[in-house]
This record gives C-alpha cells, sequence and structure tokens, in this order.
C-alpha cells in the first residue's frame, strides 16, 4: 500500500537509517540475544549519524528536529532490519523529553549531549515489584533533606537497566497523597544506587531488563526534575508518544512478520503444491494483509496529528490497543503458516512472536488502554453510580 505521509527527505533518511541498521545492528543481533544486551558502542554510533535525541536543541549537538517522521523511520528500520531488543528509541524519545522538556537549562546542558552522542545511556523507572499499572501505588519515595533527596526503594521490569547511565526514577514524594510523586535523575556511580539482575524474559533478549534498588541514595536537589509533586502528572504528559511509539513499532513488526511468512508459504510445499496455494493460506494472508493496510492508514494519521500538536490520549490509546492486539495476530498466524519451522529459534518468526508477546502488556496493557478509552467515551467508572 502506498502511504502519502512522508516526503523525499524522509525517504533518503530512511535509506541512510536502512543502511545502518543492515551494517551496525543486524550482524551484531545474534551475539546480543545471547549476551542479554546489546554493546553500549551501538549507542554511540547511532549517536555519531545524528540519530538519536533528534528533537533536542543544536546547541546541545542536536538537530533540532521535531518531526515525528524520523523517529517513526528509525522505529520501522530497526523493527525490519536491526534488532527489536535496540531500544534506540526508549532512550531517545521516551525517556530523553523527560530532560529536554521538563528540565531546566542548567540541567539540559549538564545532561543532554552526552546522551545525544549515546555517551549516558537513559532508563525509566517506574514499575515495582507490587505495582505497575497502577503507578500511584508505588512505594520507592524520596524525603527532602536540605540540599538533596534521600531515596529509597526498588523498581523491576527497567528496560536498559544495565546498561542505562541515567535513570529517571519516579518516587512517591507526599507520603498521604496518592499522586504526590517526584522525579529524579539518578545517575550511575551514586552511592546505594545499584542493579540487580538481568531478568530472562522470553523474548526481546538482546533488551536488558532489570531490577534497580535505591538504598538511601542522596540525590542532590540540582537532579530534580520540575516540581518534586507533580511527577504523576509529567509522567501522564508523555504518554501520549511513548503510546504512539509503541504503535509505530508494533505495526512495522508484524508487517515485517507478514512479508516474510509470504515469502516462505511461496516456497514450502506440501501435497504437491506450495502451501501459498491452500485456500487457508491466502485466506488467511488477504485477511491479515487488509488489517495490516487499515491500520497503517490510522497510525500515520496519528503521528500527523501528533505533528500538529492534537494527538490525544484516547485516540492515542486506540492505536496502541489496536497495533498490539494486530501484532499478536499476525504472529500467531504467521507462526501457524510455518508449520514445525515456526517453533523454531532459527526462523525468525519464532522470536518474532515472543518479542510481540510483552506488546499487549507494557506501556500500559490493553486492559487499560480500554479503560482510558472508556473513560474518554464518557464510562468512567469512578464517576458512576
Ligand atoms: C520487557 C518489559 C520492559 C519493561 N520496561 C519498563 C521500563 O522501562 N520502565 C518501567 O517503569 N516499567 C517497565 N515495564 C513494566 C510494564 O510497564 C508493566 O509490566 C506494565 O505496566 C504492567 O504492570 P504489571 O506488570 O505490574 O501488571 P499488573 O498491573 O499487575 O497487571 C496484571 C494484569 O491485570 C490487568 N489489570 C491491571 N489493572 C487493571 C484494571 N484497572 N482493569 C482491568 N485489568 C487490569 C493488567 O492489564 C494485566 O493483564 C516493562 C515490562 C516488561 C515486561
Amino acid at each position: 500500500m502506498r502511504r502519502h505521509i512522508f516526503d523525499p527527505e524522509h525517504e533518503q533518511f530512511r535509506d541512510a537509517v536502512r543502511r545502518f541498521m543492515v551494517a551496525e545492528v543486524a550482524p551484531h543481533a545474534a551475539r546480543w540475544r545471547q549476551q542479554g544486551q546489546v554493546d553500549r558502542e551501538v549507542f554511540r554510533k547511532a549517536g555519531e549519524q545524528g540519530y538519536l535525541l533528534m528533537w533536542a536543541d543544536e546547541q546541545y549537538g542536536g538537530a533540532g528536529v521535531e518531526d515525528f517522521r524520523y523517529e517513526q523511520v528509525l522505529i520501522e528500520e530497526n523493527m525490519r532490519h536491526g534488532e527489536p531488543g535496540f531500544f534506540m528509541t526508549l532512550h531517545s524519545r521516551l525517556v530523553g523529553p523527560y530532560l529536554g522538556k521538563l528540565g531546566n537549562d542548567e540541567q539540559r546542558a549538564r545532561l543532554l549531549p552526552g546522551c545525544i552522542e549515546g555517551r549516558s545511556i537513559l532508563a525509566i523507572a517506574m514499575t515495582e515489584p507490587g505495582t505497575g499499572s497502577d503507578l500511584a501505588g508505588m512505594r520507592t519515595h524520596a524525603e527532602e533533606h536540605g540540599d538533596h533527596w534521600l531515596l529509597n526503594g526498588s523498581k523491576t521490569y527497567i528496560s536498559n537497566g544495565q546498561l542505562a547511565d541515567i535513570v529517571i526514577v519516579a518516587a512517591r514524594t507526599v507520603p498521604d497523597r496518592r499522586h504526590g510523586l517526584g522525579l529524579f535523575v539518578v545517575e550511575r556511580g551514586m552511592e546505594g544506587f545499584e542493579r540487580g539482575r538481568n531478568l530472562h524474559k522470553m523474548g526481546l533478549k538482546a533488551q536488558d531488563t532489570s531490577e534497580l534498588f535505591f538504598n538511601n541514595v542522596k540525590v542532590p536537589k540540582r537532579n530534580v526534575l520540575g516540581d518534586a509533586r507533580q511527577g504523576f502528572s509529567y509522567l501522564t504528559r508523555f504518554l501520549v508518544e511513548e503510546r504512539l511509539l509503541g504503535s509505530v513499532g508494533y505495526l512495522a513488526y508484524a508487517q515485517t512478520a507478514w512479508d516474510l511468512t509470504l515469502d516462505y508459504v511461496r516456497e514450502r510445499r506440501a501435497f504437491g503444491k506450495a502451501i501459498g496455494a491452500f485456500q487457508n493460506t491466502r485466506f488467511k494472508l488477504a485477511e491479515l494483509r487488509a488489517q495490516l493496510d487499515a491500520l497503517q492508514v490510522f497510525v500515520d494519521h496519528c503521528v500527523l496529528e501528533h505533528n500538529a500538536g492534537r494527538l490525544n490520549s484516547d485516540t492515542a490509546a486506540e492505536a496502541k490497543l489496536l497495533t498490539s492486539e494486530l501484532e499478536g495476530r499476525v504472529m500467531d498466524e504467521c507462526v501457524q503458516l510455518h508449520g514445525g519451522a515456526g517453533y523454531m529459534e532459527e526462523f525468525r518468526i519464532a522470536r518474532m512472536y515472543t518479542d510481540a508477546r510483552v506488546s499487549r502488556i507494557y506501556a500500559g496493557s490493553s486492559e487499560i488502554m480500554k479503560e482510558i478509552i472508556a473513560r474518554g467515551i464518557g464510562l468512567d467508572d469512578r464517576k458512576m453510580q
């Protein structure tokens, strides 16, 4: 299907990104999956190309490019030709903006250049062993003491958790207010900040997802982002973009799975013909094709809406819900069409199946997306009798 949202500059950019993914990411992917994390070096290389935090101001070394379509291209090419466990976008566009948009001049000048160059890798820590979807229930807390905040607690399932040099940690700052949270910049080497295990996941094996511990970490006041009691509203402010980032990636990964399955069913033979000749195969791939095309139009629309500053949280939740659910269906059908090969890790589709399972869980689960959409249409259980 022809897409209408890209200009020739985006297409040129896509060619360059594709070459980067093919040369600098794909050849290392199997080793990264084995070692449970990407090499730090790949962030440096992406930084050299200007692919990190592209939105950041030129005075910090960024390109000053707010146009979301460039990030969309980076995500799509990483999904197709790179390695989905390389969380470049989490670094650039999910965590980076907390520093860029909430940080003051001193914080931006101090922290952004290293992130743009790929010397400092970013993570964000909200989830805890006891709470994920219900963020307001977090127990990690920070107390104000003169020139610093004393941070205590633990986080889990944190992406880039082993590699991160800067972790934005959400912590309770007002004990008796559910939404009384602050956001703290915790840096590698701060006393009392420790990393736990690199967790063993069913998929996304190249992604270092970890536990983090904070034991009387003295976070200097200059490392507090914005108002130390408004963290909850800051977190919700960035969720629209986070869901759009996810949607772009889930759909691109599903498209990739569909394409490689089409190749497979043309080659693989059973009962004297290509399995692609069976009506079931043709209809399955036809149905998925139609759904992928329809959703691509919707996601591209959301990207343009976001560029225009109009994407609202309900629509972003719809995109996240639909793309992650479709991704799951595509992966499942594509494994089925591969037969036994689809269950073998040496076939890419088997890895894609497990990689994709988390899309319906993280960045707000499908159930939470439905809650948001339902509230948006006026069915808010909190206000109903
Ligand atoms: C690979 C991976 C990477 C991650 N990266 C990060 C990261 O970088 N930073 C970070 O902070 N977190 C991260 N997370 C955490 C992730 O965001 C949470 O796992 C997710 O928000 C779900 O929270 P939970 O695991 O506590 O599940 P729970 O909240 O315990 O949910 C369990 C089930 O209950 C359902 N449920 C919960 N509330 C409701 C409700 N109100 N109505 C209906 N159903 C409901 C959920 O949908 C789910 O099906 C990551 C997780 C994974 C798996």
